[in-house]
């Protein structure tokens, strides 16, 4: 690890001040920024702590929905009576990710900005144009089991390792902003990941100096909620394929209807089409498939990940068929 300063100031105007030279960063968790400087894949030299900044309070928010401080630990986030029962596929989500202590210390804020857990990402000697743009992908050709089935490009094919950010995204969440001279921007959480496209190294839409103070939620949308995550082992182990799902339904018919996908793409999965698919359908088995069909119509494999795409249609199948049948 390189040598690096650092400091913990307690109010956010002092952080962006803090944080406005060259080759300083934001820390809050550390859970997994302070593995990537061990690798020296990050080399901050300056550290500005976030962590006592005062963003770590769950409130309502004047339209009805919640305010979530972005130094809310993910544990107290899952764990918050109003989000285990008000916006359940979000508890379902925190809960599904890292461990019990890793969620401890993660925060909110923190949650949105970690890396991917591509493996070449992590491995120095290997080509990666998100760690080092213009070197080429080793997982193009290579191991990509984990990787992206939709939404990639030929620089990059790695995916977003959030779950919380899968609900989020289901639930129409905003994340807020604080630059310079105190200036607030909010930003939908679906626009706030990027698609790799020939840039993979820019991975969000946060400018420079900016940090997360707050995630927004609206009033939870009508109908059953679920999140449900495929992986390889039951615990400390990050999707291969997971399913936000929300479901309304009267009367047998799908009034409304929401679904996003994690662990298949560089971001967040929202799939409108699929939502198409389900509006104003019979909420039966045969509807889910052919939403799930709508969904992927343009996934693809690498090979390794073909799999992914039959998985992540059974997913979201069986995932829709909870939601549905979820109390609301
Ligand atoms: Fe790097 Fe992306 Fe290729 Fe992985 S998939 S090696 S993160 S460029």
């Amino acid at each position: 690890m390189r040598s690096f300063t650092y400091e913990r100031p307690l109010e956010a105007s002092g952080a962006i001040a803090a944080a406005a030279g060259v080759g300083a960063k934001f820390i809050s968790g550390g859970t997994n920024l302070l593995d990537l400087m061990r690798l020296e894949i990050e080399c901050p030299t300056h550290l500005v702590d976030i962590s006592r900044l005062p963003f770590n309070v769950i409130e309502p928010s004047p339209e009805g929905g919640l305010r979530i401080g972005a130094q809310v630990s993910n544990s107290a986030l899952a764990a918050d009576m109003t989000v285990r029962t008000r916006y359940a596929v979000l508890s379902q989500a925190v809960v599904a990710g890292a461990s019990g202590q890793l969620r401890n210390k993660a925060s909110v804020g923190g949650n949105l900005l970690q890396r991917t857990r591509c493996p070449y990402f992590y491995d120095t000697s290997a080509a990666c144009n998100k760690r080092a743009p213009g070197m080429g992908c080793d997982a193009l050709g290579g191991f990509n089991r984990n990787h992206a089935i939709l939404g990639a490009s030929e620089y990059c094919i790695a995916t977003n390792p959030s779950d919380m950010a899968v609900a989020l995204a289901a639930l129409d969440a905003v994340v807020e902003l604080l630059g310079d001279h105190g200036v607030v921007r909010r930003v939908p959480l679906l626009d706030f990941h990027r698609l790799p496209g020939d840039t993979p190294h820019i991975e969000t839409n946060i400018a420079p100096g900016e940090m997360i103070t707050a995630v927004i939620l609206p009033p939870p949308p009508p109908g059953g909620q679920r999140y449900r995550k495929v992986r390889d082992r039951a615990s400390y182990e990050f999707a291969l394929v997971s399913v936000a799902a929300i479901v309304a339904a009267e009367g047998g018919t799908i009034t409304a209807a929401r679904v996003a996908l994690g662990g298949v793409a560089h971001k967040p999965w929202r799939s409108a089409d699929a939502e198409r698919a389900l509006v104003d359908r019979p909420a039966t088995m045969a509807t889910f498939r052919e939403a799930a069909d709508a969904a992927l119509s343009q996934a693809r494999g690498r090979g390794q990940n073909d799999f992914k795409i039959e998985l992540a249609r059974r997913t979201i199948c069986r995932t829709l068929e909870q939601a549905a049948h979820a109390a609301p």
